[in-house]
């Protein structure tokens, strides 16, 4: 029986690489608050990202809830049905509201021509989501932000590396928030960040991730606990090594499949990067209505056949219980996102994905 295959793989450098930096720490006896390889992991990632800030959290999602309590946003949030439920999920632990509005049918991100209608009186902010690290309409969205007077927060979940043509995407938006999560391009196990433009919000951040202390005895705002330990940040720091060969391997993958589905009627695939550069995350093809095969029909049969690809993202976060009786949240309102959710399914695409696996899993497509 030949090894299952999951549409993403953690990135693992070798083990005995890792044992130095466990000597440091069991040497340090520094665990956690902020230690040495903490800081000297928020330093990489600024220089690598070319980021001016970042504040590194235990994960992605309380980096989001975190963002919005640092721009103290209340009321109601524009953002995208096609994400990953954490998106939502950061607004509503805030008491926040979310407004969903519909996707761009070729990026599958939130549609800037949609976003002014949704606007009220009590909208404080959009969230839009870099969706498989396409970047969003940034210029677009930014335009209207400045005209209603709105906060941007990018979920930046899955745009680690991703670059326009004038630098990072996560220089964008009031602030952006990163993933380190073991499915993610790049991984602290458990791991997250927060990319912000000056040191003034960076310090509130780190604040706020820490009780909202800012010094031994006063606490100036009811933060949490959303620190990343020493050994999350071990961890980024040797990833950090072996991320420019995972990003070229990921990149080689993607370019095979896009030069195979080319041949076949019936499997769409999302635009590449064009000029900008991709970190090829995903790999999500649309299923058409002329494939011999239902979208659901060909992920079943990839899976008796051990390749177990993902719907990112079906169902929609707006269909899940807690959201599906908001106006916003009506299919009929979000028609571009309940089609991409019908159709799309991603394929496995990850450094260690060795060449005949990959050709397999083309192979069982292009069958039917
Ligand atoms: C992974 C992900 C998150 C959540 O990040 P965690 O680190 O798992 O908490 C949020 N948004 C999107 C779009 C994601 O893909």
């Amino acid at each position: 029986m030949t090894q299952p295959i999951y549409v993403t793989q953690p990135f693992l450098p070798p083990l005995e690489d890792f044992i130095p930096y466990l000597q440091q720490i069991w040497g340090s006896k520094i665990l956690t608050n902020g230690g040495p390889f903490h800081q000297q992991l928020e330093s990489a990632l600024c220089d690598y990202l070319g980021v001016r800030h970042l504040a590194l959290f235990a994960n992605g999602t309380i980096a989001l809830v975190t963002a919005l309590q640092a721009l103290r946003i209340t009321g109601e949030v524009i953002t995208t049905p096609y994400s990953f439920v954490a998106t939502a999920h950061s607004l509503l632990w805030n008491g926040i509201k979310p407004v969903f509005v519909d996707i761009e049918p070729n990026t599958l991100n939130l549609d800037p021509k949609r976003i002014e209608a949704a606007i009220t009186p009590h909208t404080t902010a959009i969230m839009p989501v870099h969706v498989y690290g396409h970047s969003c309409d940034v210029d677009a969205i930014q335009k209207i932000a400045d005209n209603y007077n709105l906060r941007v927060i990018y979920d930046a979940a899955h745009a680690f590396g991703v670059q326009d043509q004038r630098g990072s995407v996560l220089r964008h938006g009031d602030l952006a928030v990163l993933s380190f999560h073991a499915t993610k391009v790049f991984n602290t196990f458990e791991g997250g960040a927060i990319v912000c433009p000056d040191a003034r919000t960076k310090l509130r951040i780190d604040q706020l991730k820490n009780f909202g202390f800012v010094d031994e005895l006063t606490v100036v705002a009811p933060g949490i606990n959303g620190k990343m330990s020493e050994i999350n940040a071990a961890f980024g720091m040797l990833q950090l090594e072996h991320i420019g060969a995972a990003l070229a391997r990921r990149k080689e993958i993607d370019v095979e499949y896009r030069l195979q589905f080319g041949r076949i009627k019936g499997v769409r695939c999302l635009n590449d990067a064009g000029e900008s550069v991709s970190n090829y995350a995903y790999f999500p093809i649309l299923v058409q209505p002329d494939y011999p095969l239902s979208r659901d029909a060909l992920y079943e049969k990839l899976k008796e056949a051990g390749i177990h690809g993902r719907r990112y993202f079906y169902p929609l976060i707006s269909d899940f219980p807690m959201y599906r009786g908001m106006p916003s949240a009506q299919r009929s309102n979000l028609p571009v996102a309940a089609d991409a959710s019908d159709k799309v399914l991603c394929l496995p695409i990850y450094p260690a994905l060795q060449a005949p696996d990959q050709q397999r899993v083309i192979d069982i497509i292009r069958g039917g």
